[in-house]
């Protein structure tokens, strides 16, 4: 009976281990940073790798810290992407190394041609190097970053490289496409808008945009900060103002109602970044 018993259960298992699928869920894993980037490094890896963003929905990346679990699986991981610049991986990327000495760290923004800030957003983005750190809001940033990715994804996983390269050629076409529709909205835009965070340079540097944000290096802003942004938007017919979740909103509500301007929730943490870019470009567009 004992011996029956054991025949059936290792008859299951072979059936079992068989019958599942050699799917994505037995893939290896990378580890990327945000949301976005795990939206391009999904859209190359297809279904040789799962990938696992470190920074969970709706937690602010320039703050975030990693949970025990996180480091396991990050120690589990074929490969680290980080973005480049965010406050958490310059908070925690010597650490990672350290605790994970064997796992190869990737930086997305190889090539980017960064905006180094004046006033560094110390505050928020926890920012040592005074790098604007959002380099993913950009249409022009996201072809680089797109094809660091295929560049690290080919190193790691060397017979999959024409793989990646047909899926990086297939990625380029929706960055295209989506800067095809932004550029639709933008002919007709205002050329200034109000952020609270500002998490849109790169995207204003783009499209020769101006971006004005609330937050003062980093810090709630001053009531005479308040008054001369009140000003300046009045002169530059701000009509729009951006705001996310993560940060705070009330301020940019007291200048809405002040002056009359469209408060926009904005999520550029978000998983669909092609989506959101859109979203943006069509806020600013003057018949919205
Ligand atoms: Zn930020």
């Amino acid at each position: 009976m004992k011996k029956y018993f054991f025949t059936l259960i290792s008859i299951l298992l072979l059936t079992v281990s068989c019958t599942g699928k050699q799917g994505k869920e037995d893939a290896p894993t990378l580890t990327v940073t945000i949301e976005p980037l795990r939206y391009f490094t999904e859209a190359i890896a297809g279904d040789k790798f799962q990938v696992i963003s470190i920074v969970p929905k709706g937690a602010n990346p320039e703050i975030y810290d990693p949970t025990p679990q996180q480091l396991v699986e990050l120690a589990r991981s074929k490969a680290y992407l980080r973005i480049g610049h965010i406050g958490f991986e310059q908070a925690w990327a010597e650490r990672l190394q350290a605790n994970t000495p064997k796992l190869p760290f990737y930086d997305m923004s190889q090539g980017v041609d960064l905006i180094h800030e004046i006033h560094p957003h110390a505050h928020t983005h926890g920012n040592i190097d005074g790098v604007e750190p959002h380099i993913w809001n950009s249409v022009s940033n996201a072809r680089i970053i797109s094809s660091n990715i295929c560049k690290a994804l080919s190193e790691i996983d060397p017979d999959n490289q024409t793989y990646y390269q047909t899926r990086l050629d297939s990625l380029q076409q929706v960055i295209n496409r989506t800067e095809r529709e932004m550029q639709s909205y933008l002919t007709n835009a205002d050329y200034c808008f109000l952020i609270y965070h500002p998490a849109l340079s790169y995207f204003a540097r783009d499209y020769s945009l101006q971006q004005i944000s609330i937050e003062e290096g980093g810090k709630e802003p001053s009531p005479s900060h308040l008054q001369e942004l009140m000003k300046t938007c009045k002169q530059k017919q701000v009509r729009v103002v951006f705001v996310q979740q993560e940060f705070d909103q009330r301020n940019a509500e007291v200048i809405a109602q002040e002056l009359g301007l469209k408060i926009v929730p904005i999520n550029p943490l978000s998983y669909d970044w092609n989506k959101e870019m859109i979203h943006i470009a069509k806020s600013l567009n003057k018949k919205q």
